[in-house]
């Protein structure tokens, strides 16, 4: 019997927000129970509201917590590995009605946005005014500010920039009881606890972001993008180290597989020689006199490329990187794939690669991976081999072991795509019972008896997070 007692608990909900805010139709609840990880009709959410402002958030969550019902918070729904996607009946809370921006400072290059504006329009919004937004993952066009701090996400720039959780100054928060915080300054300096840390990499489990303050970054005042290709790949991968040997900090320093330059060319052509086993894509920001300095310097230290090109441009990303920021349509066009987001050192890249190669060639699969080079991040796109019937889960297998892999290699499980559903029980490999009782006791201290994202990040195998 469901907790919420069906009739009045949706009645009372459906005038917490406006007629029009509140979904419950099968149609509603199965879209919104899904995501890009794919279906889970088991437990579709039993209604979808999409509020407009904090204070009907918080008429949401009270009433949720009067009635002991779960809420799921969900931005765009882009979450690959289930995070977003409920396990209990519950009441999902969508923020993509909540696009607004309250206050920009041109000055200090700080912005205060609602939870549900996307990525890629706060740099859109402060772009005339020479700022941008850092943190770029490759979903900015769609994810939301809001899931980008559940997830802690970045992207290729994460090395000069950092990621989501270096670019947050302050957030309003509905705690799962109903109760708003407001945490941070425009400052630097966190006075007390820094609870938009904690905040940020939390999933979705201590409270609604509602309402974010962003630090900018200025715009570069030209971008010069590298590409250097290696004939072999143990050549790229101690350039790359050489490069920031030298104390030269791209602003986006990116690893390309063989396979990946074959899948990225046939999509988007961007110039990637169709005969390099390995590609390095770099970008450097400065004034024109800087750039030619910098060129000049990572020419030397990169020596072993068979290839240069270089494209200046005023906006980054040019011809150079489309293909590259197009991987994700890539894979999808080539076929069933697992994509995987896994981190390393920076000296381990060698073995994961090694790993990848092995793991999929024992299952007669392929994989086409790129690297980030600042934060370690392994993202395997592991395509499936069709000519198995079992080939979905011959390929979950694949990425498990390449998992535990990162992990082994003293990296870790994930790098972007947080914890899901698809990798949680993994997550007991990486920390010990009393690391994930720490995470727990923090979280059920915030929960405090409510009921938010249950059943996810924690490792769901009896006993593993005692
Ligand atoms: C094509 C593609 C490319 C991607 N590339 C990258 C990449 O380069 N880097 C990267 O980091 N990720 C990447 N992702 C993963 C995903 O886009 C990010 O994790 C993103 O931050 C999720 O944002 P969202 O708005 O879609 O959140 P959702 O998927 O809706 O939710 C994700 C998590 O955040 C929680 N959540 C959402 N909104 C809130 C809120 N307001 N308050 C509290 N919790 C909330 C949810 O409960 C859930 O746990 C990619 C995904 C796709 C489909």
């Amino acid at each position: 019997m469901s907790k919420a007692g069906g009739g009045p608990f949706l009645q009372r909900l459906s005038h917490l927000v406006p007629s029009d805010a509140i979904r419950i139709s099968r149609h509603a609840r199965r879209a919104y129970g899904a995501g890009y990880f794919g279906h889970n009709d088991a437990e579709k959410p039993l209604a979808i509201v999409l509020p407009e402002n904090t204070e009907q958030v918080q008429a949401v969550i009270r009433h949720c917590k009067d009635h002991g019902v779960s809420v799921i918070p969900r931005g765009a729904g882009t979450n690959l590995v289930g995070a977003a996607i409920p396990v209990h009946e519950g009441v999902m809370i969508a923020t993509t009605r909540m696009k607004r921006v309250l206050e920009f400072d041109p000055v200090a290059g700080a912005i205060r946005v609602e939870a549900g504006v996307t990525n890629l329009a706060v740099s859109a919004y402060v772009r005339s005014a020479g700022w941008r937004y850092a943190p770029d993952p490759s979903s900015r066009r769609t994810c939301t500010i809001g899931g980008n701090i559940a997830t802690n996400s970045s992207g290729a720039s994460c090395l000069k920039y950092g990621m989501t959780a270096n670019n947050v100054a302050g957030l309003t928060i509905v705690l799962p009881d109903g109760e708003r915080v407001e945490t941070g300054n425009s400052g630097y300096e966190v006075t007390g606890a820094d609870i938009a840390g904690i905040l940020c990499g939390s999933e979705g489990q201590m409270g609604l972001v509602t309402e974010a303050l962003l630090r900018l970054a200025p715009r570069a005042r030209q971008v010069r993008s590298i590409m250097l290709s290696y004939a072999d790949p143990r050549d790229g991968l101690s350039a790359a180290s050489d490069i920031l040997r030298l104390g030269i900090l791209p602003a986006r320093f990116d690893y390309v597989d063989a396979a990946t330059i074959r899948l990225c060319e046939n999509y988007v052509p961007s110039g990637y020689p169709a005969n390099a086993r390995a590609v390095l894509l770099l970008d450097i920001e400065g004034l024109p006199l800087e750039l030619d300095n910098l060129q000049g310097r990572i020419c030397q230290a990169a020596r072993s490329f068979r290839e240069m090109r270089v494209e200046c441009e005023y906006e980054a990303r040019g011809e150079l990187w489309a293909g590259r920021m197009k991987i994700y349509g890539a894979a999808a066009s080539r076929g069933r794939h697992v994509a995987l987001d896994g981190a390393v050192p920076l000296s381990k890249f060698p073995d994961i690669l090694a790993t990848i190669d092995r793991e999929t060639a024992n299952r007669s699969m392929t994989a086409a991976t790129t690297l980030h080079i600042g934060d370690g991040t392994v993202h395997a796109f592991l395509f499936e081999n069709s000519d198995h019937p079992e080939s979905s889960a011959i390929a979950d297998q694949c990425a498990t072991a390449i998992r535990l892999a990162c992990i082994e290699l003293g990296g870790s499980l994930s790098s972007e795509y947080g914890i899901g559903i698809r990798t949680q029980d993994l997550l007991a490999h990486q920390y010990s019972r009393v690391d994930l009782a720490v995470q727990q006791r923090c979280i059920d201290a915030v929960q405090a008896g409510a009921l938010f994202n249950p059943g996810k990040v924690f490792p769901s195998l009896p006993g593993a997070a005692e």
